[in-house]
């Protein structure tokens, strides 16, 4: 079943988004060759439990619960890197995925950064992929179905030459981090006649296409949570929570826009003259 939200609801999510935003920030700032990923992942969690929100990744249930409140997954990782003690090198990409709960309500987002220089092969594929996220929140205020923004999603990757990934998909968000429906970056026959879904104000969706240089396929490690791509190659991820709104579709993790948002993430802005 799929839930709308009020507007109302929509704004509170819009705040679980804001401070999911800045956790991003914190966590971009850190990123540099010799940092370890559970390093990121420690000042994500001491700046959601000074916010008073609840991690939405910790504990999530599996063979083992994730232990961490971020995901963070470096090259041919995917999704569901765990944090700990591997260090970041020159010419790594590292996507890390965090999201909380704030007065009920979930925001959740990704983006995938590169640490220090990377080959132009692999700053194309985050160009792909943070590309290809913006190409499908613009086209969510022009297209009805979520079938057509998808299938313009895995032609805009093809285009570059690399591979969208099939195994994992967005979701719909709200009150819980993974509610319905399910939203893949590609679109298949049997996805048009059963699963497609109409885009219409109040639907809240977490969108987040993963793009490999190489292969679409892709294993879990020994770690029972960590997806790697079976050819070894670099994989990217971005992810916003996005909003049908009347006025079309709102990015709720994206920066602050106006003068309370950017007061309420604590982001200063200064008046000249
Ligand atoms: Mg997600």
């Amino acid at each position: 079943m799929l839930k709308l939200k009020s507007s109302r609801e929509i704004e509170a999510m819009r705040n679980a988004g804001l401070v999911v935003w800045e956790a991003h920030q914190i966590a971009k700032r850190l990123v540099r060759p010799g940092a370890t990923t559970g390093e990121i992942d420690q000042a994500v969690e001491q700046f959601f439990h000074k916010k008073n929100v609840v991690p939405l990744f910790k504990g999530v249930p599996g063979r083992v619960p994730f232990p961490a409140v971020c995901c963070i997954s470096v090259n041919d990782e995917v999704v569901h890197g765990i944090p700990g003690s591997r260090k970041l090198q020159e010419g790594d990409i590292i996507s890390i995925d965090t999201g909380c709960k704030l007065k009920g309500w979930c925001g959740d987002c990704a983006y995938t950064h590169a640490v220090g220089q990377v080959t132009d092969e692999v700053q194309k594929l985050l160009d792909c992929t943070s590309g290809v996220l913006q190409l499908a929140i613009k086209l969510m205020g022009s297209r009805s179905r979520w079938g057509d923004v998808a299938s313009e999603m895995a032609t805009f990757v093809r285009d570059y030459g690399f591979s969208v990934v099939e195994n994992f998909v967005g979701h719909g968000i709200g009150k819980s981090m993974h509610e319905d429906p399910q939203v893949p970056n590609f679109c298949s026959p049997s996805f048009r006649r059963k699963h497609d879904f109409d885009l219409e104000p109040g639907l809240v969706i977490a969108v987040e296409p993963m793009v490999n240089i190489g292969t679409k396929k892709v294993h879990v490690l020994p770690d029972f949570w960590t997806q790697s791509t079976n050819d070894g190659s670099y994989s990217a991820h971005f992810e916003h929570t996005i909003a049908m709104t009347e006025d079309g579709p709102l990015a709720l993790t994206a920066a602050p826009q106006s003068d309370e948002e950017k007061k309420m993430t604590g982001v200063v802005t200064t008046t000249e003259g």
